[in-house]
């Protein structure tokens, strides 16, 4: 099967998709993004997704390229096309294509691409073997609540948490509160029992997987905190966990190779996976999806 691409109005065969070298999202990092999981043929979370695009293209200055509506059938297609039923639709928006200068072009579209990928599906078994994360400063910009194209230090962390034989890296703000992943939102059980994640600020990426969590432990009755935690607190903690739209709610067993709570994973972290992948089952993802800075 030829895996198909769609680039500016085209469906073409993934090996041939190609931006001009002179689009911003190449040459500036000029552009925003999301990632969309599907489940058993089910596109996840749709309108959060969009919801977050809406405000990264806003703070950002970057106009739609197309309608949402469009953009939806666009995605469909492209699960479609490429057979995805598990997997994800990887969507980019750049400014466009412009003679090289810093100032925003005038009268350029926006560009859209779109790229599908099969996955096996979600594996609960394989979410709950424990990975390892390490910590690292955040040296991001601080408007984190943007999902942009420019992820340098995200890659850099990631790439140092691989080389530790760690599955992520936690960021670590000046104040020494983890903010979050490279590419998850970081969540830690306290001794005391207490769900806790950091609050939606300019400081993370406000994750769709998160506010799934969160709504999925407010219908169970489970309490929750959203308040930045301390590296010490995390290493303190009972269970720690990562949810992302790839990384799904994925237990954290150690952190800077120290063990969390007794090793194992956690009583609520295994319930908060039953219940996240419940809820996506029954409501398709997050409900409210309104608070994105
Ligand atoms: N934080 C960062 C920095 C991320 O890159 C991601 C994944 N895009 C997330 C959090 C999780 O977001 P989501 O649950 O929407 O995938």
């Amino acid at each position: 099967m030829t895996r198909i691409a769609y680039v500016n109005g085209r469906y073409v065969p993934h090996h041939e998709a190609a931006v001009h070298i002179e689009d911003r999202g190449y040459q500036f990092a000029d552009g925003v993004y999301e990632v969309f999981f599907l489940h058993h043929g089910r596109l996840i979370g749709e309108q959060g997704h969009m919801d977050r695009l809406e405000h990264s293209l806003k703070e950002l200055r970057i106009a739609w390229p197309m309608s949402r509506r469009a953009i939806g059938v666009v995605i469909r297609e492209i699960a479609r096309r490429n057979r995805v039923r598990d997997g994800f639709i990887y969507l980019q928006i750049s400014r466009g294509v412009a003679r090289r200068d810093h100032q925003f072009p005038k009268d350029v579209d926006s560009s859209l691409v779109l790229t599908g990928r099969r996955m096996p599906p979600l594996n609960k078994e394989e979410l709950r073997q424990g990975v390892g994360v390490i910590t690292i400063p955040d040296i991001r910009w601080k408007r984190h609540d943007i999902k942009s194209v420019s992820l340098l230090p995200n890659i850099l962390g990631k790439q140092q948490a691989h080389e530790a034989g760690a599955y992520e890296a936690w960021m670590v703000n000046d104040q020494g509160m983890v903010t979050e992943g490279t590419l998850s939102n970081a969540w830690i059980v306290t001794q005391d029992g207490e769900l806790v994640t950091h609050n939606v600020s300019h400081a993370i990426l406000n994750g769709i997987t998160r506010l799934t969590v969160l709504e999925a432990a407010a219908e169970a009755g489970i309490q929750f905190s959203e308040r930045p935690f301390s590296v010490a607190e995390a290493l303190a903690a009972k269970e720690a966990f990562v949810t992302s739209s790839t990384s799904h709610l994925k237990a954290v067993t150690s952190i800077d190779g120290q063990t969390v709570g007794n090793g194992h994973v956690g009583e609520l972290t295994t319930r908060m996976l039953d219940l996240y992948v419940d809820f996506i089952e029954n409501h398709g993802g997050p409900q409210n999806t309104s608070s994105w800075n």
